[in-house]
């Protein structure tokens, strides 16, 4: 059985339509896929009905933006309630939040000489309720001042580079409470990944597990490098959490994150199946 719970769509900052993610999970031969989109539910009806239509399990995910002691931290929840009004609310202050910068990091683009309109942002924003530094990249591709989204990062947009401008993202220990409170299961996303070790620390991350009832760890993920993934292992079984193992794909929005290329056991899958239900119900 081939499981991959990280996944986005165009309804956040990937290039395939929901319906085009999950045929590209059929032929990726995956069994399941969980649908994670950047602070927004809008494209899990659509994923799920063509899951049925396919025979690929989709499972009802979301990507939370969080921050912790300043720094950003990305927390994936299963199976939480959209309707929930608190995580709802909070969503909606994070995509805000991320529609209010958008001028700013357009001003300092200008002020760099790489300049584009927020039409041009807009275009590649498509349908996303979520818009992000991903859609300003494309932007920044189609005008020719970058070849690819990584060198828009590198140059640019990365947190802490010449265009950067922070927003609004939830506490980590809020954003667990949320996504528990929803019904749902919270594993962090990528900790230790891009040098981040320095904002979760082993012993940060026992106490969101002691304190809050973090879920689990996303291990195997192409952001950690061998030995980070066996650190991360061996603390997930200390800690007794989950460790799951997902692609982040986002399309052709990312190169070296193809559909498949990490997998979730399938006795993780089946503790994340069993805790749904048991929260839900
Ligand atoms: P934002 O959602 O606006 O905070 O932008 C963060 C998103 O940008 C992440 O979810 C990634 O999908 C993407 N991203 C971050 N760094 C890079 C990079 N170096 N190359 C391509 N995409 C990136
Ligand atoms: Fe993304
Ligand atoms: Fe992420
Ligand atoms: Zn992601």
């Amino acid at each position: 059985m081939r499981i991959d719970l990280h996944t986005h769509s165009s309804l956040s900052d990937g290039t395939d339509t929901p319906e085009q993610l999950v045929q590209n999970a059929v032929r990726a031969r995956l069994d399941v896929v969980a649908l994670t989109d950047h602070d927004t539910f809008d494209g899990l009806d659509a994923a799920v009905a063509a899951g049925e239509r396919l025979g690929v399990q989709v499972v009802r995910g979301l990507e939370l933006s969080c921050t912790q002691g300043g720094a950003s931290v990305h927390l994936l929840g299963y199976g939480a309630d959209p309707t929930q009004p608190d995580l709802a609310e909070e969503m909606g202050r994070v995509r805000q939040g991320r529609q209010g910068r958008v001028g700013g990091v357009l001003a300092k683009l200008d002020a760099l000489g790489v300049g584009v309109t927020e039409a041009a942002v807009l275009r590649f924003v498509g349908d996303s309720p979520s818009v992000g530094r991903p859609h300003i990249a494309d932007a920044l591709v189609e005008a020719g001042h970058v070849r690819d989204r990584t060198e828009a990062f590198d140059r640019f947009l990365a947190d802490g580079g010449p265009a950067h401008v922070a927003r609004y993202a939830i506490d980590l220990t809020r954003g667990i409470d949320l996504v528990r409170g929803a019904g749902g299961i919270a594993v962090v996303a990528h900790p230790w990944g891009r040098g981040r070790e320095h904002v979760l620390p082993a012993e940060l991350i026992a106490s969101l597990a002691g304190e809050h009832q973090l879920d689990g760890l996303e291990v195997e993920h192409q952001d950690h490098d061998r030995a980070t993934r066996h650190r991360l292992r061996v603390l997930a079984r200390e800690l007794d959490l989950l460790a799951t193992g997902s692609s982040d794909y986002h399309g052709t929005g990312k190169v070296d994150h193809d559909l498949g290329c990490n997998t979730t056991d399938p006795s993780v899958f089946a503790e994340i199946t069993a805790r749904m239900s048991a929260r839900v119900g």
